[in-house]
């Protein structure tokens, strides 16, 4: 593990396959060649911890304050990516993901679930999420008690779980590894900042490397793979302009597009008949792995009422109203200023705090004293010392009342859009744009799958759900996108007119430039992408291995400009030396 800055300026580096980013994407891809015999070069942007001016080389403009994230929130720019901040929850996608639905345009991806089986299980593995499985009695065994007693629905499922990472930081879990490793070197604070292409424009031919402290190299390698997640890989192709004007890979205008989050808030007030039944807390697995139950929408219900795909849990209710009466709620309404912006966002919803509200918050705290010290204990003990930590905050609500806390699937729509903004970084490359934008087939899912799940419940006379259905799109839009999930920019697909990728993950008319990330999914699903972002670079991993390790070398065509012939120093020798 180097340091780019340690390296004299104008260094020009060789490997057989550069990955470009070491998150979870581009560490996951990086181990997977451990002791392959090739010469990997893994380059990272930041260093071991946070760093504000490598931070700020993520800033960039958004399109509404109130609907998207600044740039720089949400992603962090270090080694480990953003799973050093990451909440771990671990949910592979369904089958119907995969599909091309007739009601919601341009899905389907080129293959199925069965292709993702085998990484999904190593996914798994590196998140530290134990087994495979995500059924509530293979996962619960015996300790497996019903969600809510009574509901039997054809339209949602309660035998779902999702499963917990450590969290698990990529950076810190796995640099050991990648040190042990002697076919790849890790070259920190080495900032890509533009690929160039050869004259025909069909091959990637280098990459510059830029420092903050003003050096400059340049590598040459057999296979470039980009795993800079879903922003910073589209502000890569579209500002590499040497050879295609639009960018590479933008012969037809479809890098950046088609941007997704997901559709995610909470809504309604939920009472149970016979609340002793009900159960929305945290199971442990037989291996140990913290879990949680979630009602899913059938795939048939889902077609059904033609919508996309969702799934929800019971929640607590809204922070911001001390009318909860819950002393640990009020603790976090008043601590928000000590909570980090990615997971205080969604703990307030923006709405004025006066001077009554906060001491309304501030009775409720003196009037709980023993309940929030009871859950500063527990929080110490499972959550801050340990390493497996407990995911989040479970409250009970003392009125037997719960919110409901969806996620949702967002349409694919060419016209939610990133695009190169005004402005350029310390590094000199344009700064980024976001115009993140939902469509009506949004809200349709998310009306539609709430409805049905109100009716559901008291169809089988368990409980109550009572929401304003007209109040569904500002609640689904009260935080705007769902933060840290950056989907679909670079999307895949076997046509070069709306899609950026092919099947193998590899640029359409670019020969050796493939992208890990979730910018290659078509669709967004209602699962949280990293598993699936490690499955589907696993599956790049194994088809990169298959290529013949000669025609690799061939394909380098290592001649260098001969003027700097003698400054080439392979990957090998510079873990070596
Ligand atoms: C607060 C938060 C909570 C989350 N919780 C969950 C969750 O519970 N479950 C889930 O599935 N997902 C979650 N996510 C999303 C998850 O963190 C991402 O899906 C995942 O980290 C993406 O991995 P990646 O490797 O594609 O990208 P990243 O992790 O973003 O890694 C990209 C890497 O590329 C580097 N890089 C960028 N540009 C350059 C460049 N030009 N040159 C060199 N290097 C570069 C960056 O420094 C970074 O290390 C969460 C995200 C956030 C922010």
């Amino acid at each position: 593990m180097l340091d780019a800055r340690d390296l004299p300026d104008g260094q020009l580096l060789s490997a057989d396959v550069c990955i470009v980013g070491a998150g979870a994407a581009g560490i996951s891809m990086a181990l997977e060649f451990a002791g392959s015999g090739l010469e990997v070069l893994l380059l990272e942007s930041g260093g071991a911890g946070h760093e504000k001016p490598t931070q700020a080389l993520y800033e960039g403009g958004v399109a509404d304050e109130r609907q998207h994230s600044p740039l720089h929130r949400y992603r962090e720019r270090r080694l480990g990516g953003s799973t050093t901040i990451w909440g771990g929850r671990c949910v592979p996608f369904d089958d119907i993901d995969f599909q091309a639905r007739t009601w919601m345009p341009h899905s389907g991806w080129p293959f199925g679930r069965g292709e993702l089986l085998p990484y999904y299980v190593r996914a798994n593995q590196l998140c530290e999420a134990g087994t495979f499985a995500y059924g509530a009695a293979e996962s619960l065994g015996s300790g497996a008690r019903p969600m809510i007693g009574g509901f039997q629905s054809t339209l949602f499922s309660a035998d779902g779980i999702e499963r917990f990472s450590c969290p698990t930081d990529f950076g810190r879990r796995y640099a050991d590894q990648l040190r042990a490793a002697r076919n790849i070197c890790v070259l920190l604070h080495a900032n890509v900042t533009a690929l160039r292409l050869d004259p025909a424009g069909t091959r990637v031919d280098g990459a510059t490397v830029r420092t903050l402290t003003g050096k400059s190299l340049g590598v040459r390698a057999g296979h470039f793979v980009l795993a800079t997640g879903g922003l910073e890989t589209v502000r890569l192709l579209l500002a590499s302009r040497d050879v295609h004007r639009n960018g590479i890979g933008n012969q037809y205008d479809v890098v950046g597009r088609y941007y997704m989050c997901h559709m995610a808030g909470t809504i309604g007030t939920l009472t149970f008949a016979r609340p002793e039944t009900v159960w929305h807390g945290y199971d442990v697995s037989v291996e140990g792995i913290y879990c949680r139950r979630r009602l899913a929408l059938t795939a048939a219900a889902q077609q059904q009422l033609q919508a996309g795909n969702f799934i929800a849990r019971l929640h607590h209710p809204r922070i911001t109203d001390p009318g909860h009466r819950t002393g640990l709620l009020s603790l976090l309404y008043l601590a928000k200023a000590f909570i980090p912006y990615e997971y205080a966002k969604r703990l307030h919803d923006g709405q004025g705090g006066g001077l009554l509200q906060v001491l309304a918050h501030v009775g409720n705290v003196l009037r709980d004293p023993f309940g929030t010290a009871a859950f500063l204990l527990h929080w110490l003990r499972y959550r801050t010392l340990p390493r497996r930590k407990f995911p989040s905050i479970i409250i009970k609500s003392r009125a037997d009342r719960y919110s409901l806390d969806f996620h949702a699937e967002q349409w694919p729509n060419p016209a939610s859009r990133v695009t190169l903004g005004s402005g350029h970084d310390a590094l000199g490359m344009p700064k980024l744009h976001v115009d993140w934008r939902y469509t009506a087939g949004d809200v349709v899912t998310v009306q539609r799958a709430v409805a049905a799940l109100a009716a559901e419940l008291r169809r089988c006379g368990v409980g109550q759900l009572d929401y304003d259905p007209a109040t569904v799109e500002s609640e689904m839009t009260r935080y705007g996108a769902y933060g840290g999930h950056h989907i679909g920019t670079t999307r895949m697909g076997g046509d070069p007119r709306s899609s950026v990728v092919d099947s193998d993950c590899r640029v359409h008319g670019v020969d050796n430039l493939f992208i890990a990330s979730s910018s290659v999914f078509p669709t967004s699903s209602q699962a949280n992408p990293t598993l699936t972002i490690i499955a589907l670079a696993l599956r790049l991993a194994a088809h990169l291995k298959k290529l013949d390790a000669r025609e690799r070398s061939a394909q380098f065509v290592a001649p260098p400009p001969t003027q700097a012939r003698e400054r080439v120093v392979r990957t090998r020798d510079l873990v070596h030396s």
